[in-house]
């Protein structure tokens, strides 16, 4: 069996990861808040934690992990897109809208995510079906004086009342008061404190409540959802570095009250931030992508998800139009190593051990190459699978459309060499290589034959002339 060990940000270390019930290993991960198509930064959790399911998954059992995802589907921003339709002369309430954004985004979520090899998770539950989850939670909070209500529709976590409060990032609620833009509000006791629930206007969605009609706070579904898919103690709770504060010291504040016998979550993981071209990705600078955009763009799903690979979910990571080009280049070669091959029993022990070092794809990638330079096919294919490469799902973009006889070039080539190794005249060797390689062809030469592997850019008419 594989050692885990994952970097705890709980407890700042890396540690041995062992589960509660090795059956069923509980795992947490804070979703998209679904008003726009995912942009590249977005994907990046997504499949970093795709790598951490696959790893247990290998590890304790196909079916011994329960991996919960999120979708928050309520929230200022989805109300926004609404209420521009609207503007805009759409037909509908702006109810009816904003639940066509919601199932509209969600659709494009998970295909866009599929695209880059991510598995969908065993639960994937929007905050919308969890209200009452909630409603019930924020009551317990309030009769055991965590919370309290404002008089006019808002309920609010009274962060003073929990001690440990900022224990997961570090930092005294002085210094977050400090370093956060604190909303200063009248009905707040305590700056810090954070909105459970407030109210909602008519025409926005709302549900009826203690407090009247309203809707949940942001921070108070991922506790809710965990409480009831995962239990009040569970595995692993995962999300990108942005979230710990104050989304995560929240949630643990929300559940550690309301259950404090429970651990909440024992192993806390957060990826760092990716970058485009070096610089942080932003709408001004015009280095905004979506995922769908680069797919459109033509770059394969399975070239993203090996960029992001390349480098160690704790670090930054920076994506370039290079390091893309590179990734095709490799997956394209292992693809023709491994066309027609039966992978190998399991993956290399190597490649799991990487793996299972704190997530360390680098490695693993590192690997991989060694295998693909041993000849090692069968190992190369088995492994590169378990880390979500190399699958007959993502190699749609591989295949050329009209997979071409190449054989007569071939041997053409093979007789070309014969002749010149006899006569010592490379001229034609060389002429015809200089063609192969312009109508897009990669020529690999050995002792016992000549090999041609249609690239990206395979033109089949260059060919005609030889
Ligand atoms: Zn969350």
């Amino acid at each position: 069996m594989t050692t885990i060990k994952l970097h705890n940000s709980k407890t700042r270390k890396k540690e041995v990861f062992s589960p509660i019930d090795p059956n069923n290993v509980r795992v947490y991960v804070c979703g998209p808040t679904v008003y726009d198509r995912a942009h590249l930064g977005n994907a990046r959790p997504v499949v970093v934690f795709d790598v951490l399911n696959r790893l247990l998954r290998h590890t304790y059992g196909e079916g011994a992990v329960t991996y919960v995802r999120n979708f928050t589907d309520v929230d200022d921003k989805i109300n926004a897109t609404a209420r521009a339709r609207k503007e805009a002369g759409a037909a509908g309430s702006l109810e009816d809208l904003v639940q066509e954004r919601t199932e509209e985004t969600i659709d494009w979520y998970l295909k866009d995510m599929g695209a880059l090899g991510a598995s969908e998770p065993d639960h994937m539950p929007r905050a919308t079906a969890y209200i009452a989850q909630m409603i019930v939670m924020i009551k317990d909070l309030i009769t055991k004086g965590h919370a309290y209500a404002d008089g006019a529709g808002h309920v609010l976590f009274s962060v003073k009342s929990y001690e440990d409060y900022g224990a997961l990032s570090g930092r005294s609620v002085d210094d977050m008061i400090a370093g956060a833009r604190v909303e200063v509000a009248d009905n707040k006791r305590d700056p810090m404190d954070f909105v459970l629930w407030k109210p909602s206007t008519d025409e926005l969605p709302g549900w009826d409540s203690p407090w009247g009609r309203g809707r949940p706070g942001w921070h108070i579904e991922c506790s809710a959802m965990a409480r009831d898919l995962l239990g009040a103690s569970f595995d692993i709770h995962g999300g990108g570095n942005d979230l710990m504060f104050p989304h995560h010291e929240n949630e643990i504040a929300q559940s550690c009250c309301t259950n404090p016998d429970g651990d909440f979550a024992r192993y806390w993981l957060h990826n760092e931030m990716l970058q485009v071209e070096g610089k942080k990705m932003s709408k001004s600078l015009g280095n905004f992508f979506t995922v769908r955009d680069l797919l459109d763009q033509g770059v394969p799903g399975e070239v993203i998800r090996f960029v992001f690979l390349q480098t160690h979910y704790r670090k930054p990571m920076d994506w370039t139009a290079k390091k893309a080009a590179d990734a095709e280049a490799t997956l394209r070669k292992w693809r023709a190593l491994t066309a027609g091959i039966e992978p190998a029993a399991s993956a290399a022990a190597a490649v799991m051990d990487a793996i299972g070092d704190d997530l360390n794809t680098a490695g693993a990638l590192a690997e991989l190459h060694k295998l693909a330079s041993a000849g090692a096919c069968a190992d190369l294919l088995a492994s590169a699978q378990a880390l979500g490469l190399l699958t007959d799902e993502m190699g749609d973009w591989a295949a050329v459309s009209q997979a071409p006889d190449l054989s007569t070039y071939e041997t053409q080539m093979f007789e070309a060499r014969q002749s010149a190794m006899e006569n010592k005249d490379f001229g034609e060797v060389d002429r015809l290589k200089a063609a192969f390689i312009a109508a897009g062809l990669e020529v690999r030469m050995s002792k016992t034959g000549v090999e041609l592997i249609p690239t990206n850019g395979f033109d089949a008419s260059k060919l005609e002339d030889l």
